[in-house]
């Protein structure tokens, strides 16, 4: 899986905001390691950033796992950068993961 499968993949998702679909400019790519790639957006339409989760699996669709508002970006932003051990908690994580975004922020 390259970057621009990856970016057009994202195109396909609806800005959380105002429903405008992404555009391929404005997708970044922040962090990869293997199968899960974090990338920032913003919206060409109203502006509001979100950064996205994405989980590539071999012979599998893609799933777009979460998307954050720019202070959670902001958060990552500070972080010392992804590790191996993070990354494992966020798998396990994931695979348990019922979708509900919003009550998973609302614990903060
Ligand atoms: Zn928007």
């Amino acid at each position: 899986m390259d970057e621009t499968l990856i970016k057009k993949m994202i195109t396909s998702i609806k800005c959380g905001s105002c429903g405008q679909n992404y555009h391929e400019d404005h997708i970044e790519v922040v962090e990869r390691n293997d199968e899960l790639w974090f990338l920032r957006v913003s919206c060409s339409s109203c502006h509001v950033r979100c950064l996205v989760a994405v989980i590539i699996r071999e012979n599998a669709k893609a799933e777009v796992i979460t998307d954050l508002t720019e202070e959670e970006v902001e958060k990552f932003k500070n972080m010392d950068g992804i590790k191996d051990e993070d990354l494992l908690a966020m798998h396990n994580f994931l695979k348990d993961f019922n979708g509900d975004i919003p009550r998973l922020f609302d614990q903060e």
